[in-house]
């Protein structure tokens, strides 16, 4: 008799099991089992049942063969692991660093199985022929409600359970009895659980235009020889990306082949999904957080099946297992929400475009505001540069102008509302035109602080400034904790504080006072908790319930509102000063987007910048929706300051309880990468110090090329390993962070 082993990852997430255990497969379950699956095997000492995904299968093993224990049994009602799954998982636990369980859960974001929605049928299996003989034989014997069925039966053919009991009022006695009789079958049909009534009405096909053509000539020429390429589409908003992605998409499904369509959460509506599915249909499906487990189980089930040709998701739809893989979409691939924030800290776009590579697929990115990184890889060749230089309809682009809130200041106004912006809202109140407000921070205030010293209240706990809220109470939004707002200041004893910062709620109020007629909607974090209320209010707004829409980025994301003919920036700023190197990038970005909302309909649009850094370049840049001169000055700070992508950078980040020894440690950890030749800089205190008590220390370490920097957290790895460093504290890498 033939032997059999597997290699099995125990799931539990604990860097000292990180490795596989092998397992003896008992002969009854040799034709069953497969690599992938999940099995519950006896582990450790006391061998506790432990469920584990089987990593590899082999005829012989390295160990005493009489102390290899037997696997118990499969998981059957667990999903499994595709083969070329696991090969990703291990390409992300060794490039991002983390367990390989935490890989294989992040490869796998639907686990469990969940029971399959069934409906009921009755069938007649008699000849029509001799049906009239039939029904005559139960009349005669008084069997009414067998009659009844045995004629619904006769007319229809097939008939659901739900209408022989609810509408014919058969009982369950009678079926049985009818189907042992011959005369009928129950059948069951399963069916999958349906995320969403997405409207499926077939749209016409718009002409592509010289432009969008030449790009998918290119493609399915591309595609047909096999040639798979990563494609970063550059074209601002408007210009037609999303219908390059249809009909790219369109190309694949010709050829058999499927395709995942990733976009990021916030823009995950009714309005992106329809255009998907007016083009293709029912073969079309969504994946998100949003969809219970049921739901989620069945579109998982519905790939695997090809029983859908397009996925459309967040990040994790990427891991939907399509048995022929054609292209993989990013849309708008600059997002921060692609990389994940959890160990394993993957990027979304470098883990698609491994995946493709793996399953012989290509990758579109699309941007109005490439990331830094893909533009330089455009630029060097790396990906096939592609550009839409018009809008699609032929709108004109907005008339910006950019407003020094100094100067505002000096000319005596007071008001959030810089005189320009004024003018120009009492203009579309008049024109009964609509107007959005975009301000990229949330809350009725920010921090709290003190006009006489300056001093910030800042949570006792964290190192963070804490957020006064409406019913009197500081807040720390990291830990939770709260106080009542202080009276005097805790540092100099100044009456003289009270909260800065704008928020969406205050603009509201603002407005109200200045504008009394125009009707407000505000969308943020507080109006949007509520499931589908971020739709809601986005389809009231397009339905013209208000003039105003306030809002924090969610609103730049997604919705055309074709009457929207003037944009609002309030604090252009606020997200300059982050500390991160990508401010300026982000402030570009969300600026630009912003300004793409005005004048999408016939009407000319404009946008108010209100600023105190007028001259800064990303705000210059986005007034004059100039992607490549802002790329060119953002490409020589990163360089010049050693950045991503000119430079690439691992941030090794620990936290604990015990300063002392996290000081010990981390200083210990720099020196095991100080060998390395590389640039390390830290141990420092991270962006927060102190959050919940735990202190908190980053080591920041950079290096031209990202294969010495694997290797760095392979090194600390080991260290961390050898020395037991995770039993008090929590380390954890993150690659080229996307906010740090
Ligand atoms: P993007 O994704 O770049 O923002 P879209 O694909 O949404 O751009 O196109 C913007 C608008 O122009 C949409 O209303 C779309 O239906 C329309 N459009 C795109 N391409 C064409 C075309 N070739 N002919 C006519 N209308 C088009
Ligand atoms: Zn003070
Ligand atoms: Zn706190």
């Amino acid at each position: 008799m033939e032997k059999l082993y597997a290699d099995i990852i125990i799931n539990i997430s604990h860097e000292a099991l990180d490795k596989v255990f092998a397992y003896k497969v008992p002969f009854s379950m040799i034709k069953d089992i497969r690599v992938g699956q999940q099995v519950v095997v006896p582990f450790g000492r006391s061998n506790k049942e432990q469920t584990g995904y089987v990593v590899n299968l082999s005829r012989t093993v390295d160990y005493d063969e009489s102390k290899v224990k037997e696997i118990l049994r499969i998981e059957t009602d667990h999903v499994g692991v595709e083969s070329n799954m696991i090969e990703l998982a291990a390409w992300i636990r060794e490039n991002y660093g983390s367990t390989m369980i935490q890989a294989l859960k992040t490869v796998l974001p639907v686990q469990e199985k969940v029971a399959r929605k069934a409906r009921k049928y009755i069938e007649l299996c008699i000849e029509k022929v001799h049906g009239p003989a039939m029904l005559d034989e139960y009349f005669s014997k008084h069997y009414v409600a067998k009659a009844r069925l045995l004629a619904a039966l006769l007319d229809y053919g097939k008939i659901s359970w739900e209408m022989a009991s609810k509408d014919l009022k058969i009982s369950k006695s009678t079926v049985d009895s009818m189907e042992r009789e011959g005369i009928l079958h129950v059948v069951t049909e399963y069916y999958y659980r349906n995320p969403g009534e997405f409207s499926i009405a077939k749209a016409g096909v718009h002409v592509l235009n010289e432009q969008q053509q030449e790009l998918i000539d290119e493609f399915r020429e591309d595609f047909l020889r096999e040639d798979h390429k990563t494609y970063l589409l550059h074209g601002i908003t408007g210009s037609g990306k999303t219908e390059v992605y249809l009909a790219a998409i369109e190309e694949v499904i010709k050829q058999g082949k499927q395709a995942i369509v990733l976009i990021p959460e916030i823009a995950l509506t009714y309005q992106t999904v329809t255009r998907f599915t007016k083009r293709f249909g029912e073969r079309v499906s969504i994946l998100n957080s949003r969809l219970s487990k049921g739901e989620r189980y069945d579109q998982w089930l519905r790939a695997q099946r090809g029983d859908v040709d397009v996925i459309i998701g967040p990040r994790s739809a990427l891991f939907v297992p399509f048995p022929n893989l054609g292209l993989i979409v990013i849309d708008e691939e600059h997002e921060g929400s692609y990389k994940s924030e959890q160990t394993p800290k993957y990027h979304a776009r470098e883990v698609a475009i491994k995946k493709a590579q793996m399953e012989g697929a290509s990758v579109i990115l699309g941007s109005a505001t490439p990331s830094v990184e893909s533009y330089k890889h455009a630029l060097d060749g790396t990906y096939r540069l592609w550009e839409l230089t018009k809008r699609a309809k032929e709108a004109v682009l907005p008339q910006v102008y950019i407003e020094d809130l100094r100067e505002e200041l000096k000319a005596g106004n007071r008001s959030m509302f810089s005189r320009r912006l004024k003018e120009l809202i009492k203009d579309r109140l008049n024109k009964g035109e609509q107007i959005m407000l975009f301000l990229n921070r949330r809350g009725y205030a920010g921090f709290v602080s003190c006009r006489s010293c300056g001093h910030v209240m800042e949570c006792p706990h964290c190192d963070i400034s804490m957020t006064y809220h409406r019913d009197g109470r500081l807040r720390c939004h990291y830990c939770g904790y709260e106080q009542p707002m202080l009276k005097v200041c805790p540092e100099c004893g100044s009456p003289y504080i009270g909260t800065f910062g704008l928020g969406t709620q205050k603009v509201e109020a603002a407005l109200y006072k200045e504008f009394p007629q125009a009707k407000v909607l505000r969308m943020d974090m507080d109006t949007t908790k509520r499931k589908n209320s971020h739709e809601q209010i986005l389809s009231a707004f397009s339905d013209g319930e208000a003039d105003i829409l306030v809002g924090t980025q969610m609103i730049v994301k997604g919705h055309d509102f074709a009457n929207v003919t003037l944009v609002g920036v309030l604090a252009a700023d606020l997200s300059l000063h982050a500390n991160d190197y990508r401010a300026g990038e982000r402030t570009f970005q969300l600026l630009t987007q912003a300004a793409g909302r005005a004048g999408r309909g016939d009407k000319p649009g404009e946008v108010v910048i209100q600023t105190y850094s007028p001259e800064h370049y990303s705000i210059q840049t986005a007034a004059k929706q100039d992607y490549h001169a802002f790329y060119k000055e953002e490409i020589s700070y990163r360089s010049l300051m050693r950045y991503p992508p000119e430079w690439q950078m691992l941030v090794v980040f620990a936290s604990g309880e015990d300063k002392a020894w996290l000081d010990k440690v981390m200083d210990a950890m720099a020196n095991v990468v100080k060998h390395m030749d590389l640039m390390v800089i830290g141990p420092s205190e991270a962006g927060f110090g102190k959050i919940n008590d735990q202190y908190r220390k980053v080591i920041y370490i950079k290096n031209k090329d990202y294969e010495t920097l694997v290797k760095a957290k392979n090194r600390l790895e080991q260290w961390i390993d050898l020395n037991k460093i995770r039993k008090n504290l929590l380390v954890n890498f993150d690659f080229n962070p996307m906010n740090s």
